[in-house]
């Protein structure tokens, strides 16, 4: 394991949050398994990140309760209702924007259902590639900010002002001459409960 992933789970102990490393895809899988009791519900965040890794299908293949708002054949308010469901679900899955160094997570939300499950969960799983981790706090925010929303604005063809130009346009990104993605922003810096969030590190890049 690389030093700067042993300081950064080292760094993410003092903060009361448990770091875990992976090193491929396939152990991520499995952690994550292993972290979840088998009789759980399970809610989950649109991520890149879990979509590469599969962990969705293999849950569901495994016999665990998903709530599933991206599974085909369901209506949009059946969606919005599976997300409110998944919020309060028994363990909520997702990954991070960016994580910085010290181990301060940043996540950015469009509706609040993300930000709502990773803040109020029971149990909450991040899970997070390599390329997400940077130097400090201020360029987590940058990352998540400049890099990661116009990538998704573009991916989901979202109406906000990066779709544009694929630069941020902060100050006027607003409603009603655009639909701002990034409309929630929520930072972990510690938790209260040591129980409560775990990070899988997966020594990979994942997502974007
Ligand atoms: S504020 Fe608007 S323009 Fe900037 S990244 Fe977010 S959605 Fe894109």
């Amino acid at each position: 394991m690389e030093q700067r992933i042993i300081d950064l789970i080292a760094n993410l102990k003092r903060r009361n949050i448990e770091g875990i490393y992976a090193s491929s895809r396939q152990e991520a899988r499995d952690r994550i398994k292993q972290a979840i009791l088998k009789s759980s519900s399970v809610g989950i965040s649109g991520s890149r990140t879990l979509d590469e890794i599969g962990i969705v299908a293999h849950l569901e293949a495994s016999g665990y309760e998903v709530l599933n708002q991206y599974k085909s054949g369901i209506s949009r308010q059946q969606s919005l209702q599976i997300r409110n469901l998944g919020c309060q679900a028994d363990y909520f899955l997702s990954s991070c924007n960016a994580i910085s160094q010290a181990g301060e997570m940043v996540f950015f939300s469009g509706y609040g259902h993300r930000t709502s499950g990773i803040a109020n969960a029971d149990n909450l799983i991040v899970v997070c590639g390599l390329n997400k981790i940077v130097p400090d706090l201020a360029q987590a925010l940058k990352r998540s900010r400049e890099y990661v929303t116009p990538l998704n604005c573009k991916r989901l063809n979202w109406k906000s002002a990066c779709l544009v130009d694929g630069a941020c346009h902060n100050d006027i990104c607003l409603e009603p001459e655009y639909k701002r993605m990034c409309c929630q922003v929520l930072v972990i810096e510690s938790e209260i409960n040591p129980k409560r969030l775990k990070v899988i590190i997966v020594g990979e890049n994942l997502g974007f």
